[in-house]
């Protein structure tokens, strides 16, 4: 059986948008790596009855349920007293908790006040967690088979008393459960298509792999879960089902686990010991800034043109005026100039460059906004492709970038 496990979030500024509620996120994260299933997670106003009735709605089967927030000296954190409510215990002053909270304060040149010494006070039933990161300790309850652990909301002081005190404690108690993830990353087609070709794939996983779909910007990642008691043979069972992957979509697949279309380029390029630099109108730097974030893309990456204006086009990448007069800046014409002249100038083995509507405005009948035309050039030979995206600015931008960079590593690969 796995073990179940509930999240609660507590703070106004959660639900008024102005915190983005990050400690469930990596909470799940830790959890789901140690074997448990987190079955919801809800996130609730700092009042004594929004938070009694999130505490009242845990399931009898859950297993663990994790409390962040509301643990603060001032009169908006209520967590602790509505705990006591709900364990049926009482606050009481702990000296070890005074301690800690006093030498945090010397240090800091600071003195105690009322509101430290209501921070020493703690429910009498629990089990203090101590948060060397603040001042306010983390709390562990147990009620009738569920463990109940409360910590602050301050992202770092949370991760640090899940970190020392609460995961390494709960992995002990943990069966032999394992659980491991396989990422395998595709690009080129939509969710919709790849899961119409995986039909029979996915009809024949084993019953404890799962399969998940989780797309980004054009890239969609094949997540795979296996679940069982003895590690080596679940490694095995799911490397079967990767292998397997291959041969049902091995035009998609780019690389498996998180590494992303720049970071395939430049393993690619590195190991050919080849350069790159990009000419980019719509895309404005984008692809340049995708590649660079990759360290060590001094090997191999050289430069960019923005080339946003036209007379950047000509006069930087040598694209003849009348070709723009004649086509368009949006042409497969122009922008296989520019994937040349780019290459020229730069003198590097490969070069891209897009040339796009990213919109809102600008579109016309025969030319969409989303409209994009990619280029990559080589000294063998420059391809060109056409693509149409969505009417959101931002979007079609993170889209272009990743189909031109696709297109890239198709052409270093064929090579
Ligand atoms: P509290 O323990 O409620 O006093 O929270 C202290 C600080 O942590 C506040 O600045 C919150 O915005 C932040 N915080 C609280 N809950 C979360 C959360 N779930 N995710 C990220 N930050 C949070
Ligand atoms: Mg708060």
């Amino acid at each position: 059986m796995t073990m179940q496990a509930e999240i609660i979030t507590i703070g106004d500024e959660l639900l008024l948008g102005q915190t983005i509620d990050t400690n469930s996120a990596w909470i799940g994260t830790e959890l789901s790596n140690i074997g448990f299933d987190i079955h919801r997670k809800t996130s609730v106003h700092d009042r004594r009855e929004d938070i009694l009735d999130a505490l009242e709605s845990i399931k009898d089967d859950t297993d663990v349920v994790i409390i962040t927030g509301g643990l603060g000296p001032t009169s908006d954190d209520v967590t602790k007293p509505v705990l006591c409510d709900f364990f049926n215990t009482r606050l009481i002053p702990n000296e070890e908790v005074l301690t800690m909270i006093r030498n945090m304060m010397k240090r800091r040149g600071f003195t105690l006040n009322e509101n430290n010494r209501r921070q020493a006070e703690v429910p009498e039933s629990c089990r203090i967690l101590t948060n060397a990161m603040g001042t306010a300790p983390g709390m562990w309850f147990e009620k009738k088979g569920t463990i109940y652990i409360s910590v602050p909301g301050v992202p770092a002081e949370m991760k640090y008393i899940m970190s020392d005190h609460v995961i390494p404690d709960l992995k002990k108690r943990l069966s032999s459960q394992t659980i491991i993830h396989k990422n395998v990353m595709t690009y080129g087609t939509y969710e919709a298509k790849l899961a119409e070709i995986l039909t029979d794939f996915e009809k024949a996983l084993p019953g404890n792999i799962k399969l998940a779909y989780l797309p980004s910007f054009g890239v969609i990642k094949l997540r795979l879960t296996a679940k069982g008691d003895d590690f080596g043979k679940l490694s095995n069972i799911i490397n079967e089902q990767v292998v397997k992957l291959y041969q049902y979509i091995p035009e998609y697949i780019f690389s498996e686990n998180e590494e992303s279309l720049e970071m395939v380029i430049g393993r690619l390029l590195k190991e050919k010991k080849m350069t790159l630099c990009t000419a980019e109108s719509c895309t404005g730097g984008k692809i340049a800034g995708m590649i660079t974030s990759i360290a060590g893309s001094s090997d191999y990456f050289t430069g960019s043109v923005v080339a946003y204006a036209n007379s950047i086009k000509t006069d930087l990448l040598g694209v003849q005026n009348e070709l723009i007069k004649q086509y368009g800046a949006v042409s497969e014409q122009v922008v296989r100039m520019m994937s040349e002249g780019a290459r020229k100038l730069f003198n590097t083995d490969y070069s891209v460059a897009t040339s796009g509507i990213a919109g809102p405005g600008g579109g016309s009948e025969d030319k969409p906004v989303g409209r994009v035309w990619i280029s990559v050039s080589s000294e063998e030979c420059t391809v060109t492709e056409k693509q149409t995206f969505s009417n959101d600015r931002s979007i079609n931008i993170e889209r272009f970038s990743r189909a031109a960079l696709n297109l890239l590593r198709k052409q270093i690969i064929s090579k």
